[in-house]
């Protein structure tokens, strides 16, 4: 039989029991392959999901390109009159969140798309600039209305949407331009945990600075001492990070606007940070061979791992920058390590540091286990949520 078409003023979406059993377990998101039935359903439509039984279990949001076809938004059924309240009543909620949690900043996530029950939407705030950004249809449909209740609760100079082409080609949106939506500013100093750094909410490849080590950057300040290195610096989050702490700070990153930004950034904090352009494997395999040492090393390398395809030759990848990292380190130094790829999980980072020492004759302490700041809260049954792995490691 023909499937019915939705009624487009109140659309259904059917799925398998598969994808319900994913959504009782506490997880938002039904893939395409878990769809039985959504015909007619408009792009970024609020729909009932209705599981295999004929039950509705909840709201969610719809993509008609996305493999991410629902993102549930509640777990009752909605009416589509009830969707702008919802989402206004979220966003006063994550501001509120931000107000208990975040310490020591003027730049932070106040919306953390799914584990702000806002899924496909991110906000930052970088001082008196709000950044936005849409990552699903339905977000997209509504950011002008989300744009109104941020101006309103937090009193920006402005608010700037910002885009990730990929992702707007996945999502089969329109490709477009980083723009203001509100308000003329869009270059801003913001302050970190005392630490000065400019912020372009127009350009660079992520805004300014990576507000998910906020907390970790203050961690290693706090263990940071002697000479230091910082591998994969960026704009020299890490880096003015230590520089209060260390008497020598080497940062390196194979990108140079980062290291010309980085720079103006440590004149912001009249501090002296020695910047190098280089591939970091290259340059760390010579300072290893060359017996180099420091008594602080960061390595906050990219995703290596953004597919599970790869995740091989990732952790190859981390093992061989741990490895040398921990040659370089004098008895009783300090290594900050991260990862970001969410498909290597914090045991499988433990277990590459872990070799990398054996490798290295090293024993290894770990201080400290750390993730994301709290501004970018996990949610507990949706791991795709937590990303960020932060080891602090002393090398006896
Ligand atoms: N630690 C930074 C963020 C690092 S993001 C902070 O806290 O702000 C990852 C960085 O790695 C980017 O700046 C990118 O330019 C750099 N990068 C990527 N591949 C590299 C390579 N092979 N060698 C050196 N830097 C690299």
């Amino acid at each position: 039989m023909p499937s019915k078409p939705a009624h487009p003023e109140h659309p259904v979406v059917k799925i398998t029991a598969k994808g319900a059993s994913r959504l009782k377990a506490g997880h938002v998101w039904v893939y395409r392959s878990d769809i039985e039935n959504a015909a007619g359903v408009p792009p970024g439509a609020l729909v009932d999901v209705q599981d295999h039984r004929g039950r509705v279990v909840g709201s969610a949001l719809y993509s008609t390109a996305s493999q991410i076809t629902l993102r549930l938004i509640s777990r009752q059924a909605l009416g589509q009159a009830d969707l702008p309240g919802l989402l206004a009543e979220r966003l006063r909620a994550a501001i509120q969140f931000r107000r208990q949690m975040v310490k020591e900043t003027d730049a932070y996530r106040v919306v953390f798309s799914e584990a702000d029950q806002l899924p496909g939407l991110i906000v930052d705030r970088y001082h008196e600039v709000i950044s936005l950004q849409a990552l699903t249809q339905a977000m997209d449909q509504r950011k002008e209305d989300i744009a109104a209740v941020l101006w309103d609760e937090l009193g920006p100079a402005s608010i700037v949407e910002r885009v990730d082409p990929r992702i707007r080609e996945l999502e089969q949106l329109p490709p477009g331009e980083a723009h203001l939506l509100r308000g003329e500013q869009t270059k801003t100093v913001i302050t970190m945990n005392g630490v000065k750094f400019h912020c372009d909410a127009l350009g660079g490849q992520k805004t300014g600075a990576f507000l998910d080590q906020r907390e970790n950057y203050a961690a290693a300040a706090q263990y940071a001492r002697g000479q230091a290195l910082d591998v994969f610096c960026y704009q020299g989050g890490f880096a003015l990070h230590l520089a209060g702490k260390c008497s020598s700070v080497t940062a390196v990153d194979s990108s140079r606007p980062a290291l010309e930004q980085a720079d103006q950034n440590a004149g912001l904090n009249n501090q002296e940070v020695e910047w190098i352009e280089a591939n970091a494997f290259d340059l760390l395999r010579d300072y290893a061979d060359s017996g180099r040492q420091y008594d602080t090393v960061v390595l906050d390398p990219p995703a290596f791992a953004k597919s599970k395809r790869v995740l091989d030759g990732a952790l190859r990848a981390y093992k061989e920058l741990n490895l040398r990292a921990l040659k370089m380190l004098r008895p009783g130094g300090t290594l900050v390590t991260c990862s970001c790829s969410f498909h290597v999980s914090e045991a499988e980072f433990l277990a590459v540091v872990g070799e990398a020492a054996s490798d290295a004759g090293r024993i290894v302490r770990l201080i400290e286990k750390r993730g994301q700041a709290k501004d970018h809260p996990v949610l507990v049954g949706v791991p795709e949520t937590s990303y960020l792995k932060c080891l602090v490691l002393q090398a006896i």
